[in-house]
């Protein structure tokens, strides 16, 4: 007879809310153990007992069939003496707070609920709130830990004998999960349609027949609402450009399945496993030519989809796939330009009532608003741009820091003030809030204050040490500086390469390259094209763009003729009139010489490093728009031009000055100026694309070669960039360098609020 021993198993990660007791339960049967699992403070507690061997297959069973959305961070166990239980069983959450469990994010529709979903006899055939265990809300409906159905905005819902079943059977795909719910006894959908209320089923009918009729339907999803319309009706896409303010900014699109999205575009077989996630983010998808949706991404080679991730999308898609209607839908954030996303029907009729042609509605209540998450592929990995849905509040784990820097220090990182996130820290765990985004709104700012309180009381935590941007003016700073507490000033771009830093765990010293729009450096100049040299916990800046002045501040960055103008003075001189003046010819004429003005008298134009303006000045000069109606547009459009066959690159001078090498970027200007000319576009981009790949490596090599560092970490907003951040990538792998880039933060200044933790954390200083 083999040896009956009993073990205690300790699991921390995301193990609550997941499915996992039920997982822990069916491992257990199969296994023939007794003993019990519960949820508890730090994770899952189990005591097993059973054979030795069976309790060994138990283990390993445990950790590598575990619930698709479960993430175990840690397993303990160890032999404790024997008890006498006849059987296993799921012991009921105790009422103590759960000081280090981890709120699991949103999930999107599982394949098990989707079927029942589109299953006319199923008891939730196309009802849009269905979820289980491996799927469905939780992040956005939480209130307050541990994550159980009364904490929750289902609490006001009574679950009926059927769901009450499911709940309390163990082996049940539905047991435990608290948003569990069915058409009799759970959350429904509104409509108010001509004066009249129209609920459930046809409600939807009624969105999906106006969707085919090129209507804008706003529809509440899962963490706020979506402008909705037919990708293909640019009429409707026109309308909704004209409310949103936003006359050419891409917009997402959803589609049924990845399949769909496989007419559309190029789609990998590891872009194909992101859409059909747990997160189901917006993917940037290659598309198979130009003329794709042209309207909703115009001027680009990259289109964002989504799949239909809730079951309100899913059924929706379905009535509308059954009707013969085959296009993808427009799906946009439901909101003003620059305000945060609406979550509720008195939110949404205010900023929206009257450019929607129907606003739909449910009650279940959205507590904390999540956007889609957006990224890209290349070079490995899957790429944040906007972490949000579906991402929040997963915890990046900080490896690389040692017990003693974290003993006692909870610190918060503030963010910046484009594209706002925070970042609270918890132990060797960092929390990063969805995207707020740009705080020069009121309405950003008061979600950003909310948000703060509301993640303080998810995780149980109240910052010591408060990390916040250099810049005096930026909101984040300005609020940091209003807390109690610890302050820490943290240049920009620093944090943005100590955010890959405290992704990847890099405990060498390395090089580490920030490529930005602007941010504020320590001798008040705006900086944007930085390399550090970050050994231990000091930093030095080791190279950047020799500044040039940026006339009229941030204006630049809307008129971006403008860093043209100032880059091509400071490339020809006197001389810019003769060889570059046909450029500005269609521009206000009063404009651009009081501009001219400005750059070469230094007035109301700071200097700047900024690697975005250059990037502003290339697309300009290379013959797209003088004007920026997004953040990122010209860049953007210019490296959808990019062709990617081989093509002599630019040249940039790489000089020393004071221990300090600087970038003139010059020749690269003055070659690009003579290349004019429509159908030289793609070449001035491939060229200059590749030009600032080989200008990264050699300045990269001529620090290295002082330093004797061969890590290399890039950071920064222009890092969006696929192109170049492949290009940049594999120029340094074949110099021989080790190279890091962001992933699971965005490398704009999403991300940013990382690195400043980190910064504190390390107690770094400027050297
Ligand atoms: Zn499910
Ligand atoms: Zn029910
Ligand atoms: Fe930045």
């Amino acid at each position: 007879m083999s040896l009956i021993i009993r073990k205690r198993i300790l699991i921390k990660g995301v193990v609550q809310g997941v499915g996992f007791r039920p997982h822990v339960y069916r491992l257990a049967v199969v296994r023939r153990l007794s003993g019990w699992v519960k949820n508890d403070a730090s994770g899952v507690t189990i005591e097993a007992q059973g054979a030795a061997e069976d309790l060994r297959l138990f283990i390993k069973e445990l950790e590598s069939r575990k619930p698709p959305a479960a993430a175990i961070d840690s397993l303990r166990a160890s032999v404790i003496a024997r008890a006498a239980d006849a059987d296993f069983t799921i012991i009921k959450s105790g009422g103590n707070t759960s000081a280090e469990a981890q709120i699991p994010a949103d999930l999107a529709l599982c394949p098990d609920c989707r079927r029942e979903l589109s299953n006319p006899s199923d008891r939730r055939y196309l009802y849009p709130f269905t979820n289980c265990t491996n799927c469905g809300p939780r992040f956005t409906i939480v209130k307050n830990i541990p994550y159980d159905r009364p904490l929750t905005t289902m609490k006001g819902f009574k679950m009926c004998p059927d769901c009450l079943a499911e709940y309390r059977f163990p082996l049940n795909r539905r047991f435990h999960a608290q948003p569990n719910a069915c058409p009799v006894c759970g959350p429904s959908l509104s409509a108010r349609y001509r004066g009249r209320m129209i609920r459930g089923i046809t409600a939807l009918e009624l969105v999906s027949d106006l969707l085919t009729k090129g209507k804008i339907v706003a529809l509440q999803s899962l963490g706020g609402f979506h402008l909705a319309c037919d990708a293909s009706n640019h009429e409707a896409i026109l309308k909704l450009r004209r409310f949103k303010d936003r006359p050419a900014k891409p917009f997402a699109v959803m589609v049924a399945s990845a399949a769909e999205a496989g007419q559309l575009c190029f789609v990998s077989k590891a872009e194909r496993e992101i859409l059909e996630s747990a997160p189901a983010p917006v993917v940037m998808l290659r598309k198979k030519n130009a003329g794709v949706l042209a309207q909703a991404a115009p001027g680009l080679s990259t289109l964002g989809v989504m799949t239909a991730y809730t079951p309100l999308h899913a059924a929706l898609f379905r009535l509308l796939r059954s009707a013969g209607f085959k296009s993808p839908l427009v799906m946009t954030s439901g909101n003003r330009r620059d305000e945060p996303i609406a979550k509720d029907l008195a939110g949404a009729e205010e900023a929206f009532g009257a450019a929607a042609d129907l606003i739909v509605f449910h009650d279940r209540e959205i507590h904390n608003r999540a956007d889609d998450s957006v990224g890209f592929y290349a070079d490995g990995a899957f790429r944040l741009v906007r972490r949000a849905r579906g991402y929040v509040p997963n915890a990046v784990r900080l490896d690389g820091l040692k017990a003693g820097q974290l003993e006692g220090r909870t610190v918060l990182g503030c963010g910046a003030d484009l594209k706002t996130a925070f970042c609270l820290t918890r132990g060797a765990l960092a929390f990063l809030s969805q995207h707020i985004g740009d705080q020069s709104e009121y309405a950003n700012q008061k979600f950003y204050g909310e948000t703060v309180d509301k993640m303080k009381t998810l995780l149980r935590v109240s910052p010591g040490v408060i990390a916040h941007d250099l810049h005096p003016d930026y909101h984040s700073s300005i609020y940091g500086r209003s807390l109690k507490g610890a302050k820490v000033p943290v240049q920009h771009h620093v944090a943005h390469v100590l955010s890959v830093a405290a992704e990847h765990a890099i405990d060498r010293p390395f090089i580490g390259v920030a490529w930005d729009g602007t941010g504020y450096g320590t001798d008040g100049k705006i900086w944007g094209s930085e390399f550090f040299v970050i050994k231990e916990n000091t930093w030095r800046r080791a190279a950047h763009l020799e500044y040039f002045p940026l006339p009229g501040g941030d204006a630049a960055t809307r008129h971006i003729w403008r860093s043209a103008l100032s880059l091509l003075i400071n490339a020809l001189g006197p001389a810019w009139r003769a060889e570059a003046g046909r450029l500005f010819r269609g521009l206000d004429r009063k404009t651009v010489n009081a501009v001219e003005r400005m750059a070469e008298k230094g007035v109301n134009a700071p200097l700047t490093s900024s690697m975005g303006r250059l990037f502003d000045a290339v697309s300009f000069i290379s013959g797209l728009g003088p004007e920026a109606t997004y953040e990122g547009q010209g860049p953007m459009e210019l490296e959808s031009l990019c062709a990617r066959t081989s093509v002599q690159p630019y040249v940039f001078d790489i000089s020393r000055q004071e221990g300090v090498f600087l970038i003139d970027p010059a020749k690269a200007l003055v070659a690009a100026l003579r290349e004019r000319g429509a159908a030289r576009a793609r070449r001035i981009s491939g060229r200059f694309h590749a030009g600032l790949a080989g200008m990264l490596a050699d300045t990269v090599s001529v620090i290295s070669r002082d330093s004797g560092i061969k890590t290399v970490v890039l950071s920064g907003g222009v890092f969006q960039n696929r192109t170049l951040l492949e290009y940049g990538m594999g120029r340094l792998k074949q110099k021989g360098f080790t190279v890091f880039a962001n992933a699971e933060v965005p490398a704009n200044d999403g991300g940013i609020a990382l690195g400043q933790a980190y910064y504190a954390l390390n107690s770094f200083r400027q050297i």
